[in-house]
């Protein structure tokens, strides 16, 4: 998806350029940061912001150490990273929290910013969280604003109150939230137009008055670029804005100008839209979406599954050993303990970035049992058989064998796959875009 235009595409140019320097110096890091600068700037994102982000670039680029065991090459792009995350709002993501019943949703936002096909996407969104949400359509300023929730409702299988006939849109209100009370989520639908703004905040400030949202849920268009962050502000100083969803961000070449000036308010984003459809939504995550941006993979996933759960050492010293050819059988144990603690390895390796389906079929056809086997043969074998595992003739196949309870064509098993193994990671390490060093950063990221 060409998610925000040209942004991500420069961005993760920039940061492929910086890959490939062998020298980290200052003009090194002022050309980078002047390509990313270039970048946002051409997405909209206000000037006096990207200056902002640059310098702390900079500043934390020249004069903070690299941490053990990764390159002043790779901490850039970490420092990169954690300031473009900065600046869509920080790391801890803001999630809608369905609480009180009847959890009651006001959507607000101006005529044509994507408000009602929002509403249909959240619908969509929560009926496959399990709940069953109802809509009320208290927008009597657009005729067609009730035909076309009727048209959504109806293809989500969801209740809808309205009245075209109706044009008191408190009284509206107040019979679809009667209604719905035993409902567990309402959706209430509003006017994004009025004669005059000052009539539409009046009627935005009796609904909210007469509705008592649990939460309002302000939509704003992302094409309009760095301007949604006073829409932003002006709404949330007439009437109590909860969070934020941004629509059309798909292609849009200003969207990163909306989302950072956004953020800038303090209010949250919560969810945007990134298409026409209505599966066109995702919950906005600034790491996650960042990553993506930067054509970092899904790190954010991985990171999540090995945080608490990996002695880091280990982890990266197995690691490097796999990808460098240096695979010994302590490295392949030290590989089934992190499989029994990340999932498979299968899973593991498809979420690193440029790896994806190239994983070794060796690790798909792993059983359980089978690991606990191997893990039972190899506590029988002496260290030095572990780190030189060639050496394991006939006659030491027969001691481990006997030493571990099994048949020597178990051990002669194990010798095949940890033979496969090793020719198998030796060609991902060689493979294009795939070095030893982004698995250094990877587990690096998995370290905080
Ligand atoms: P409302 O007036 O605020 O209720 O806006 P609508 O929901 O009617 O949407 C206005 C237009 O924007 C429609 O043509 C929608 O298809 C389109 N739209 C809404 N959300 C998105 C989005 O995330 N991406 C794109 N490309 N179009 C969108």
């Amino acid at each position: 998806m060409d998610m925000l235009g040209n942004l991500g595409e420069s961005l993760s140019n920039s940061i492929k350029k910086l890959a490939g320097m062998s020298v980290i110096d200052k003009k090194t890091v002022k050309e980078v940061v002047k390509d990313i600068q270039r970048a946002l700037i051409q997405s909209d994102v206000n000037v006096k912001l990207v200056f902002k982000l640059s310098k702390r670039i900079e500043d934390r680029a020249l004069n903070e150490k690299p941490p053990k065991g990764i390159t002043a090459r790779e901490y850039v792009i970490t420092i990169i990273y954690e300031e473009m995350v900065n600046l869509l709002g920080g790391s801890e993501p803001a999630k809608l929290e369905i609480t009180e019943k009847p959890f009651k949703i006001l959507f607000l936002g101006l005529q044509g910013s994507g408000k009602t096909t929002t509403i249909g996407k959240l619908c969509k969104y929560l009926i496959k969280k399990g709940y069953n949400p109802a809509v009320v359509c208290t927008d009597t300023w657009r005729p067609a604003a009730y035909e076309q929730l009727r048209q959504l409702t109806d293809e989500l299988d969801i209740s809808l109150y309205g009245d075209p006939e109706n044009k008191d849109a408190l009284d509206l209100a107040k019979k679809g939230l009667e209604k719905f009370k035993n409902q567990r989520i309402i959706i209430f639908d509003t006017a994004g137009r009025h004669k005059q703004e000052s009539d539409l905040i009046e009627e935005m400030n009796k609904l909210d008055n007469v509705i008592n949202p649990s939460e309002s849920i302000l939509v704003v268009d992302g094409t309009i670029g760095q301007i949604a962050g006073e829409q932003a502000k002006a709404f949330s100083e007439a009437t109590d804005i909860g969070s934020i969803i941004i629509s059309k961000l798909d292609g849009s070449g200003k969207g990163g100008g909306a989302l950072s000036a956004v953020a800038e308010t303090g209010a949250p984003i919560k969810f945007i839209g990134t298409g026409e459809k209505i599966d066109d939504f995702e919950v906005f995550d600034p790491e996650r979406f960042i990553s993506r941006l930067l054509g970092m993979g899904d790190i954010q996933s991985l990171v999540e599954r090995a945080e608490e759960n990996i002695d880091e050492d280990v982890a990266q010293k197995t690691m490097n050993n796999m990808m460098s050819g240096k695979f010994t059988l302590v490295d392949m144990r030290n590989q089934f303990d992190m499989m029994n603690k990340m999932g498979p390895m299968q899973q593991v390796m498809s979420m690193i970035p440029g790896l994806g389906n190239k994983v070794p079929k060796e690790f798909t056809k792993m059983t359980e049992d089978k690991i606990e086997t191997f893990k039972i043969i190899m506590s029988s074998m002496t260290q030095e058989e572990m780190e030189n595992p060639k050496m394991i003739k006939q006659s030491r196949a027969r001691r481990i064998a006997r030493g571990s309870g099994v048949e020597e064509k178990d051990i002669k098993e194990l010798l095949k796959y940890y033979n496969n193994s090793k020719r198998a990671m030796k060609g991902i390490g060689k493979r294009g875009g795939f070095g030893g060093g982004n698995i250094n950063r990877i587990i690096n990221q998995m370290r905080r």
